[in-house]
């Protein structure tokens, strides 16, 4: 089996180590027997997108994103919501997960316009969310926790075609509010999770490219497993620290 995993936006959109997913994603399919390629896409260029198996997009500054959006809109939205509706595996950080909603008003009052792929909308507030992040989540059907960090000041609200990734079991989350984290839609997921978060999440890796390999060669095919030790082991370092803070409910790790 192969699989494509399309790059979008590398050198706009990559802050806290993001191509750590993209590294992380090569790996675990490599591992697991799978032939891999790894395309570039940046601005100006109009691929079709659904001949590829794996869209990731990183997170990146409020200039950034106003270049992104347009782009987004202008050249690849068609294509891109095109593949999501056909199942397409995604993964959006942080500013990528903001253009993904309907728009992003940034502090200055700007409003960068979003491609609606998830049913979500962001605000700039007046404080940062900054560190380590733990987030409950039951995707595939098991109760799993994602560890990641987070730095943004773009509060993000869900409507309803959008389900949260998860609860926020430690730090801020969407909003800081309603204890949400993350959107997804179909196989598309944004979260606000950096760190880089494929790495030390390898059930989430496997998880995408499941979704990848199920939609190009059918519900039956089954992606191999590949050891997971070290990087389960970087997992819970996360969640022990975040627990020797005393911060955190210590029930987590029985869920
Ligand atoms: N500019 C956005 C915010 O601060 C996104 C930042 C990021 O991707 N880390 O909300």
């Amino acid at each position: 089996m192969k699989v494509t995993i399309c790059h979008l936006y590398p050198d706009l959109m990559n802050i806290y180590g993001d191509r750590g997913n993209i590294i992380a994603l090569t790996r675990r399919a490599e591992w697991a027997g799978l032939e891999v390629a790894v395309r570039r896409v940046g601005l100006g260029e109009r691929p079709d997108l659904r001949e590829c198996d794996i869209l990731f997009v990183g997170g990146g500054q409020d200039k950034e994103q106003a270049l992104v959006a347009e782009d987004l809109a202008e050249v690849k939205a068609r294509s891109l919501i095109d593949a999501v509706e056909d199942g397409l595996a995604l993964l959006a950080v942080c500013g990528g997960y903001q253009l993904l909603g309907r728009y992003f008003k940034t502090g200055s009052g700007q409003v960068l316009p979003g491609i609606a792929v998830l049913d979500a909308w962001t605000v700039a507030g007046n404080k940062r969310c900054i560190g380590d992040v733990i987030v409950g989540c039951q995707l595939d059907g098991r109760p799993r926790t994602l560890v990641g960090f987070e730095n943004h000041s773009g509060k993000t609200y869900l409507g309803h075609r959008s389900r949260p990734l998860g609860q926020v079991l430690f730090g801020h989350g969407n909003n800081s509010e309603d204890g949400s984290e993350g959107a997804c839609y179909l196989n598309a997921f944004g979260t606000y999770l950096h760190g880089s978060l494929l790495p030390k999440n390898p059930w989430f890796t496997d998880y995408l490219l499941q979704k990848a390999i199920e939609r190009r060669y059918g519900r039956a095919a089954l992606l191999p497993p590949a050891d997971d030790t070290v990087e389960n082991l970087a997992h819970r370092a996360v969640i022990a620290r975040i627990q020797r803070r005393g911060k955190m409910d210590t029930g987590v790790l029985r869920r």
